[in-house]
């Protein structure tokens, strides 16, 4: 079983692109997994009211399914309302219900309202320092955003320290992408100062086209370091997973999509150790 260094605290992730269908929650449940079988201890937490990263994830999410919703609305500790993953040992996730779609609205007129998600992952026990959430801590909580930037997004900005946007690599592919930094501008000068957009991920990348070809310099060119060196390709049996309640890590393994996530996985976990 292939091994990476844990990190000496919980690593917060948020997985964010306004644009929807560029791969946020193949990314998320994908890494997930393949952070996982580096032998890291994950939480993930779907805060899309679609709950397809627990479909994904074969994690229970009909309408009244304690989760997200509840720790947001009802101040619900994340510990209750999470769920082993059957498939992926060491991975839990917090399932997202069409309530959370409620949400958004309900929220509106709380106190605090932006900073609900932040409030209780720090008051999740095994969130933090070794020394304080012990060896049991998780690793990576990676939150997986909706297609919008309302106060699900936010709740979500503020609650991270590192955001991971996935960028579709087709036409259009950095259109929107200005809007997206300047709500983090905005996130970083007002709510959350230690926000960090530290990992981009090329998805859906056909390495036959010269279009992908150049959105990905061009990415690269903009972004420089913070794209991780690998591409996740476009494959059929990635997008074939979740009909069967899978990642594509235990879908087909040895396939060139679950290569290329564990692989992603595994530069995140060195970026850690190194950072
Ligand atoms: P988002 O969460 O950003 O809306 P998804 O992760 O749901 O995006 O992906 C959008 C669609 O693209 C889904 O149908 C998904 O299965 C498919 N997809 C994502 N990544 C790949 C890939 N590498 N190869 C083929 N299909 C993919
Ligand atoms: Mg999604």
């Amino acid at each position: 079983r292939p091994s990476a260094e844990r990190p000496t605290a919980t690593r917060v992730f948020v997985v964010a692109n306004q644009k929807g269908g560029v791969g946020k929650t193949t990314s998320t449940v994908n890494i997930a997994a393949g952070l996982a079988q580096l032998g890291q201890r994950v939480l993930v937490i779907d805060l899309d009211p679609q709950g397809n990263a627990s479909t994904a994830l074969n994690i229970d999410h009909h309408r009244g399914t304690p989760g997200t919703y509840d720790a947001l609305v009802d101040g619900a500790a994340l510990q209750d309302v999470a769920s082993p993953c059957p498939d992926v040992e060491g991975l839990d996730v917090v399932p997202a219900t069409i309530d959370l779609a409620g949400a958004e609205i309900e929220l509106v007129s709380v106190v605090a309202r932006e900073s609900r998600l932040k409030k209780a992952i720090l008051a999740h026990p095994l969130v933090g320092t070794a020394e304080k959430a012990g060896d049991a801590r998780y690793d990576y909580v990676i939150v997986d955003c909706p297609p919008s930037l309302g106060l699900l997004t936010l709740n979500a900005l503020v609650a991270g320290e590192e955001m991971m946007i996935p960028i579709q690599a087709e036409y259009y592919a950095l259109e929107g992408l200005g809007l997206l930094i300047e709500t983090v501008e905005m996130v970083r000068a007002h709510l959350n100062p230690a926000l960090s957009v530290s990992t981009i991920l090329l998805t859906m990348f056909d390495a036959r086209t010269r279009l992908a070809a150049g959105v990905a310099s061009e990415v690269r060119e903009h972004f420089g370091d913070q794209v991780l060196r690998t591409n996740i390709p476009r494959s059929v049996r990635v997008s074939e997973a979740p009909s069967y309640a899978q990642t594509v890590m235990t879908y087909d393994p040895g396939s060139p999509g679950a290569l290329s996530y564990l692989e992603a996985a595994r530069e995140i976990t060195e970026r850690a150790v190194t950072a």
